[in-house]
């Protein structure tokens, strides 16, 4: 059974997955590197070790230290075929905002970060098992078109953006569900959450602030 690490960096999250092999699910923003780096060592993990980076989307907080992270230890990195040609030019994705705070906050949104090489190209699904995790990416668009999540056989979900949670991006209530501050798609998000549920998540980890419990989150958003 793959075993989940939460690291909390400047301004969102990122994962281990450890399964047979260290899975890194998102890497964070510009200048979290060091944080992360620390934060993977006290889990037994150096980041030479890294085996698998999982982009849950194209938003510099996720994807601002792919390329140093791909360089340092030669993983491979996962992500939606939607979101390629963003993550290779080093531009973000669709920032859509749906809140009053989301569009004032907007203009200081659009962060460039390094490009980065995308070796495995996700569409509907891709099994995590040849990488040693007992898990699944799946295609859970809506934040933006090319979000992805990963569910594990144990039933957690990690799954960036597409839910928020608690106040100012999860800084307070972070166990509150709710919807994300940006969506490219609300409609594809409802449709995202609809599949997700039905696969009976007890535990759900969001790019920001988090965990959520599956049950509080589905009568939420039900
Ligand atoms: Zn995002
Ligand atoms: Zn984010």
């Amino acid at each position: 059974m793959a075993l989940i690490y939460h690291f909390r960096l400047s301004k969102s999250n990122a994962f281990l997955l450890m399964g047979d092999k260290p899975i890194l699910i998102d890497s964070g923003s510009p200048g979290d590197l060091p944080m992360l780096e620390k934060k993977l060592k006290k889990a037994g993990v150096m980041l030479e070790e890294i085996e698998l980076l999982i982009l849950t989307h194209a938003h510099f907080d996720h994807a601002g230290n792919a390329e140093a992270i791909r360089k340092r230890s030669n993983c491979k990195i996962a992500a939606h075929q939607a979101e390629r040609n963003f993550l290779e030019n080093g531009k973000n994705a669709a920032i859509k905002p749906c809140t009053m705070i989301a569009t004032l906050m907007n203009p200081f949104m659009n962060i460039p970060f390094a490009a980065t090489e995308v070796g495995i190209v996700v569409k509907d699904s891709f099994d995590l098992h040849p990488h040693g995790a007992d898990a699944q990416i799946v295609s859970t668009p809506g934040h933006t078109s090319g979000s992805i999540s990963v569910v594990t056989a144990g039933k957690e979900a990690i799954v960036g953006d597409l839910i928020g949670s608690g106040l100012l991006l999860g800084l307070f209530f972070p166990d509150r569900p709710r919807h994300h501050y940006w969506m490219e798609n609300m409609n594809e998000v409802r449709a995202s959450l609809k599949r997700l549920f039905a696969r009976e998540i007890f535990k759900i980890h969001v790019g920001h602030g988090g965990p959520l419990n599956g049950m509080r989150a589905q009568n939420f958003f039900e």
